[in-house]
């Protein structure tokens, strides 16, 4: 039987059958709050100071006050991995408003409420070696049916989860949302991309999207090794016609796309862009985690 994670809930470390929250807990009746996903490899962290900026600016823009500093938060990141016994996987990180005792539309007067902070571990031994790397990812496109400003990482994630039901039953593994123009915003859970003539392509920076840690790491790379970087919008028909596509995110790294509505891409396998970009992203990544 699999032992019990140790989740962290508002300073202790407890088994995950006694880590509880309020049902008053605004993050559970509004999904008024924010989280962050850090992978782990080899015991590190995989670029965890642009998920600590990241969180920071979520908490901001949401008027929320960052309970724990860059410093205590890697403190607790680094003890969930030693308690957890963590070689590869990933470390969940979720901040809501807290409980202010009642059910209210207005948010709680600041200063009176304690913000909930809750962490806890997936194990994903061998998570760098993923075999869906070899065959590449199948992607339907779907209306983008979301809220605008995407560039908060909320919890509120329902849209994204009926979109990976919806690949689920249409036979593939995950969704492209596109808006009504035709042009892509983003994956489910992750950043798109497609490559033509050597050229990458991903939708620039704005409220439309998540603004991908591993996304903004991954061009810096390509930039370094001289590849061609355009940071556009682009339609879900330009994407049929591209050469290969991929997605990137913290848990996924670089993953090859090798279909979009049943159209193939290229020869239907990973890319070498895709493939080269996966390798210089686990290579340079590693080379930081701490
Ligand atoms: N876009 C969306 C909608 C996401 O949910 C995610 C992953 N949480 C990403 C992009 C990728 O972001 P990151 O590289 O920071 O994981």
């Amino acid at each position: 039987m699999a032992m019990s994670r140790i989740v962290y809930v508002n300073g202790d470390y407890l088994p995950e059958e006694d880590a509880t929250v309020s049902v008053f807990d605004r993050g559970f009746l509004m999904a008024d709050g924010v989280y962050e996903v850090t992978s782990v490899l080899g015991g590190k962290l995989i670029d965890f100071d642009g998920h600590a900026k990241r969180l920071e600016r979520s908490l901001s823009e949401l008027e929320m006050e960052s309970p724990l500093d860059r410093d205590a938060l890697l403190a607790i990141h680094r003890e969930m991995v030693r308690r957890n016994d963590i070689t590869d996987g990933m470390i969940y990180l979720q901040i809501t408003r807290g409980n202010p005792g009642d059910r209210d539309f207005a948010f709680p007067e600041p200063g009176s409420t304690a913000p909930t902070v809750v962490l806890f571990t997936q194990s994903k031994p061998g998570l760098a070696q993923s075999p869906q790397a070899q065959t590449g990812l199948k992607v339907i496109s779907i209306d983008d049916l979301r809220w605008g400003r995407r560039d908060i990482k909320t919890v509120q994630l329902l849209y994204p989860s009926m979109g990976k039901m919806m690949a689920k039953k249409a036979g593939a593994d995950d969704a492209w949302m596109v808006e009504e123009s035709g042009l892509v915003t983003e994956g489910t859970s992750n950043n798109a991309y497609i490559v033509k003539g050597g050229r990458i392509v991903t939708r620039n920076l704005s409220n439309d999207i998540l603004h991908g840690i591993t996304r903004a790491a991954v061009l810096r790379f390509a930039r370094e090794a001289q590849m061609e970087v355009e940071e556009r919008a682009f339609t879900i028909d330009e994407a049929k016609a591209a050469d290969e596509a991929f997605v990137t995110s913290a848990s996924a790294f670089v993953m090859p796309v090798v279909s979009i509505d049943g159209t193939r891409l290229g020869d239907g396998k990973p890319g070498p862009v895709a493939a080269r970009l996966r390798e210089i992203y686990l290579d340079e990544s590693l080379k930081t985690a701490i």
